[in-house]
């Protein structure tokens, strides 16, 4: 391709554009490209940085040929599930670094070409490059992260939950009960008697306390806690993120330290909402599909996650994460699911001596009464349901409740706004008529606990404007 013509022509680095009377002599690549030797030996870096694997034969030839094998050679020992991440640092303009082109490798990454800037595959897709993944020693004892001495019993892990949850007394005690036998058998694994996981799965109204209940007890516990949103999960390979992504999220909040991620608490919420489709005939990718997936993670298997990002790509390093003592809990409003009840529960009632009134189950609160092949009618499958042994609801709250909430928990939002007016030295108080008005009004707006404080600050927007 190259033609005598080429000749007159100065040659220009293909990657930062410059002429080869400022980079010294460039190497002309295969199709006419010229590269200068700064980028080259970049180019060469990155490779190397990616590990040990990643050399490539005759690379040492590259390096005498530039005189700079004095790089890099430390970086090759790193894990290989770490990336570059100074590749992140914008490469601005600086000087000309042509001149100096045997610089330690450190200096020689922080300088910049002209009108380049590296481009970061993972900064594109939306991640941090908090990609590296605490090593694990080799050869060293594995200790488990849980005492059994430092678990609370269940009536005190319930009785710290008190303080900051208000009512939901039933759900409280079951959660106590099952995250204390969870961590018990952490605590005694391989020994003789394996005791088998306990999922829960949660069910309950918006804004009735089931996220919160679950981020105070993994506080409580000090144990990492990953909430995860079941309905942008998709099977591997559609738009949305993959089912090993809430593992992934785990992993995070443990501070990528896999021991530590081994032993937290991952919540899916809006479970219901991967409920199978009814009447559909196309795949249902988000759906029963979702349930299908997460069937591996329930039961406790090796998984392969990315770490610092939420689908696995060819930039994104992997480690393995085994969720064998993850707890799961699944909670979700199942919206129709009374209906299905008492659709149960009147047809039984209808038949033979125990017949009942037709309607007598339609005042009541039936959610507790739901069973497993309710939640099957519903559309959950029957593997997955399985897999959640501890099936527990909760109330939705009333207007005392509400009232309650305001002001009884440890953080509750009364004294949040009484704690913020202090500093401006005004004392805030509420009557207790005002406290009952403004639940009745969060009570009409169907939404839980969730309605109250944007009720209070449309309230107090006129009384902080002074
Ligand atoms: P959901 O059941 O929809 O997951 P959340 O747990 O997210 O509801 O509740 C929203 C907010 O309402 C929480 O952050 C918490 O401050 C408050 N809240 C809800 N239920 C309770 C409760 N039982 N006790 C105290 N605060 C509650």
């Amino acid at each position: 391709m190259q033609d005598k013509n080429d000749d007159m022509y100065e040659k220009i680095c293909f990657i930062c554009r410059r002429p080869e009377n400022v980079t010294g002599k460039q190497v002309v690549m295969p199709g006419g490209i010229s590269i200068c030797p700064d980028c080259m030996q970049k180019t060469f870096d990155a490779i190397e940085h990616t590990g040990p694997s990643m050399n490539i034969p005759g690379m040492d030839m590259f390096h005498s040929m530039f005189d700079t094998n004095q790089t890099t050679k430390d970086s090759t020992t790193e894990s290989d599930t770490e990336v570059d991440e100074t590749k992140s640092e914008d490469e601005q303009p600086e000087k000309k670094s042509s001149d100096t082109p045997k610089e330690d490798n450190s200096e020689q990454k922080s300088q910049g070409f002209p009108n380049i800037r590296f481009i970061n595959l993972a900064e594109m897709a939306g991640m941090q490059p908090k990609n590296r993944v605490k090593k694990r020693k080799e050869g060293e004892k594995h200790e488990p992260v849980i005492n059994l001495k430092d678990i609370p019993a269940p009536h005190k892990i319930k009785k710290q939950l008190d303080e900051y949850v208000v009512g939901q007394d039933y759900a409280k005690k079951v959660i106590s009960v099952g995250v204390y036998n969870h961590y018990k058998r952490v605590a005694t694994e391989n020994q003789d008697i394996d005791i088998e996981k306990s999922n829960m799965l949660m069910i309950g109204p918006t804004g009735s306390g089931k996220t919160y209940l679950v981020k105070t007890l993994a506080k409580l516990l000090n144990v990492p806690l990953a909430i995860a949103d079941a309905t942008s999960l998709t099977e591997a390979g559609y738009i949305g993120d993959d089912i090993e992504s809430v593992v992934s999220k785990l992993l995070a909040a443990a501070d990528n330290d896999v021991d530590k991620a081994e032993t937290g608490i991952i919540f899916i919420d809006e479970i219901d909402k991967i409920a199978k489709k009814r009447n559909s005939n196309s795949r249902d990718v988000s759906g029963e599909s979702v349930q299908q997936g997460l069937l591996k993670l329930l039961e406790g298997s090796q998984i392969e996650v990315p770490v610092g990002a939420n689908s696995k790509n060819a930039m994104v390093p992997m480690t393995t994460v085994n969720t064998k003592n993850i707890l799961f809990i699944c909670g979700g409003a199942f919206p129709g699911l009374e209906e299905i009840i008492k659709e149960r529960l009147n047809e039984q009632a209808s038949i033979g001596f125990v017949a009942d009134l037709k309607d007598k189950y339609d005042k009541e609160d039936v959610l507790k009464e739901v069973t497993v092949e309710d939640l099957r009618a519903y559309g959950m499958i029957p593997e997955f349901l399985g897999r959640m042994p501890v099936i527990f609801t909760l109330q939705g709250l009333t207007e005392e409740l509400l009232a309650k909430v305001l002001r009884e928990p440890r953080n509750a939002i009364l004294k949040q706004y009484e704690r913020l007016l202090e500093l401006d030295e005004v004392k805030l108080e509420f009557t207790d008529e005002a406290i009952l008005a403004i639940a009745r009004k969060a009570l009409d707006k169907k939404t839980g606990a969730r309605a109250l404080r944007s009720i209070l600050e449309e309230y107090m927007l006129d009384r902080y404007y002074v």
